[in-house]
C-alpha cells in the first residue's frame, strides 16, 4: 500500500459504522430511475457536511459534488443510483418493501437487485475520505451520483442538463460495479469490459383477412417467424468465429383470435456486441433481413425499425486502466484480478466522452466469501450465486463496502498529485 493510500484509508475505521447503516438504509429505500430524490439528497447532504461544492438536479436527480484542493489533476468518480422494478426475495433484515404505480397505473415492486446502493454508499464513503485527508494529495476530486443507469438515459440527462459546463473537466473518469464474485475481489481489464447494447421494435405489416381465406392476405405471423428465424444467422453466418455478439428476440406479438389473419406483428429484439465494427455490422444485417423478408412476403408497406433503447459499449482506455491495476496490484495484493468480458451493458461512457476525458471501470465482488468458495467447490455457482438483476442480488455488508471505497480511493489516488 502507498504512504498516500494507507493516509486516505487511514480515515475508514471512523466512518465504517455510518457507511453500513447508510447502505442498509439506501437498499430498504430504493428509487427507480430519473425518481431517485430520496438517494440524491442522501449524497448531497453526506457532500456538503464535508466540504463539497454541490450542485443537485442536473438533469433531473443528478448531483455533482467539486472539492477543489490546490493544482493538480481532476479526477471525477461516478456511482449510479437507480433501482429495479424486483421484488425483493432475499429475506434480508433490510429488505425493501417499497412499491410504486406504475405507468399502466399497476404497483410495481421496487428493489436495489443491482448493487447501486453499493456504489453510492462507497463513493460517499470515498469522497468523505479525501475530504478527511487533504494534506495527502493535490488537485480537484469530483463525485457524480448519476440518475438511471438502468434505463440507459441517466448520462444522457445529465449532459443534457449541462454536465459539462456546470463541473470541471476531469482528466479521468473513474466508475465501478458490484458483480456475482466474491465480496473482497477486485477485478479491472484494458479495453472491452462491457457490451454495446441496443433494443429495436420491428413493426411487419401485412394485409388482414379471415383465416380461411390466405389468398386474400398478406400473413405478418409468417413473415415475422421467418425474419425471427433469419435474424439467427447473422451471429452463426455473417461473424467471425472469434467475434462474440448476441441476438435474442425477447418478444413477438401479432393477432388476437384463430381465424383471422392479422394486419401487422410486432418483433422486439436486443443486441449485445463488443466494438463498433461488429456493432454496425449487426444492426445492418438486421434491417437489411428484415426489408429481404417483407418484400419476400408481398409486404404492401415498408416496416418500422425502432431503436428503442441503447447502451454504448464500455470499452477501457488501456494506459488509464493500466496505471489504475498498478495502484490495484499494490493495494490489494492477491484479491486484485483480470476480469473476464462482462455481457451487460452500462451508459456510464457517455460522461468522459461528452468531457473527451479517458475513462477506467472495474468490478468488485459482492458475494459471501465462504458462500463462493462452496459453490465453486460444487460446481453450483450458475445455481447457488444470485447476478445481478436476481431478486435474491444483495451484497454482503463487508468486505463489499470497505472494498469499493478502497478502490475508488486508491484508483484516485493513481492520478492525484502529491
Ligand atoms: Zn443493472
Ligand atoms: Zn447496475
Amino acid at each position: 500500500m502507498t504512504d498516500r493510500a494507507r493516509t486516505v484509508l487511514a480515515g475508514l475505521d471512523g466512518i465504517r459504522s455510518k457507511l453500513e447503516a447508510l447502505y442498509k438504509d439506501l437498499h430498504q429505500n430504493p428509487e427507480l430511475g430519473l425518481r431517485e430524490q430520496r438517494t440524491a439528497k442522501k449524497a448531497s447532504d453526506a457532500l456538503r457536511s464535508c466540504g463539497y461544492e454541490v450542485t443537485a438536479g442536473i438533469g433531473g436527480t443528478g448531483v455533482i459534488g467539486v472539492l477543489a484542493n490546490g493544482d493538480g489533476p481532476v479526477v471525477m468518480a461516478r456511482a449510479d443510483m437507480d433501482a429495479l422494478p424486483v421484488r425483493e426475495e432475499t429475506g434480508l433484515l433490510y429488505a425493501s418493501t417499497v412499491t410504486v404505480t406504475g405507468a399502466d397505473g399497476s404497483e410495481q415492486p421496487v428493489m436495489h437487485a443491482c448493487g447501486h446502493d453499493v456504489h453510492v454508499t462507497c463513493l460517499i464513503g470515498c469522497a468523505q475520505l479525501m475530504a478527511q485527508a487533504k494534506d495527502a494529495w493535490r488537485g480537484t476530486f469530483v463525485a457524480l451520483f448519476q440518475p438511471s443507469e438502468e434505463n440507459g438515459d441517466g448520462a444522457d440527462a445529465m449532459i443534457e442538463g449541462g454536465l459539462t459546463s456546470r463541473a470541471p473537466r476531469p482528466d479521468v473518469v473513474l466508475a465501478q460495479h458490484v458483480l456475482p464474485y466474491p465480496a473482497g475481489y477486485v477485478g479491472i481489464r484494458p479495453g472491452s469490459f462491457l457490451s454495446a447494447a441496443d433494443s429495436l421494435r420491428i413493426t411487419v405489416h401485412g394485409r388482414g383477412a379471415h383465416g380461411s381465406m390466405p389468398q386474400a392476405a398478406v400473413d405478418p405471423v409468417v413473415m415475422a417467424a421467418m425474419i425471427v428465424v433469419r435474424l439467427q444467422t447473422i451471429v452463426s453466418r455473417e461473424l467471425a468465429a472469434t467475434t462474440s455478439a448476441v441476438v435474442t428476440v425477447g418478444s413477438i406479438h401479432a393477432g388476437s383470435g384463430p381465424n383471422v389473419i392479422p394486419d401487422s406483428a410486432v418483433i422486439e429484439l436486443n443486441v449485445r456486441t463488443y466494438d463498433d465494427t461488429s456493432r454496425t455490422q449487426v444492426m445492418d444485417a438486421i434491417e437489411r433481413i428484415v426489408r429481404a423478408e417483407c418484400q419476400a412476403s408481398r409486404s404492401p408497406k415498408a416496416p418500422e425499425i425502432e431503436r428503442i433503447a441503447s447502451f454504448p459499449s464500455t470499452i477501457n482506455d488501456e494506459e488509464t486502466t493500466r496505471r489504475v491495476a498498478e495502484a490495484f496490484a499494490a493495494h490489494f495484493g492477491g484479491d486484485a484480478h483480470t476480469i473476464d468480458l462482462q455481457t451487460a451493458s452500462e451508459d456510464m461512457s457517455e460522461i468522459p466522452k461528452a468531457f473527451g476525458a479517458p475513462f477506467t471501470y472495474w468490478g468488485i465482488g459482492g458475494i459471501d466469501p465462504d458462500r463462493y468458495a462452496e459453490a465453486v467447490r460444487k460446481g453450483t455457482i450458475a445455481e447457488d450465486i444470485p447476478v445481478n438483476h436476481s431478486p435474491t442480488f444483495a451484497p454482503v455488508v463487508q468486505p463489499t463496502l470497505d472494498t469499493g471505497v478502497s478502490a475508488m480511493a486508491v484508483a484516485a489516488l493513481a492520478w492525484l498529485g502529491t
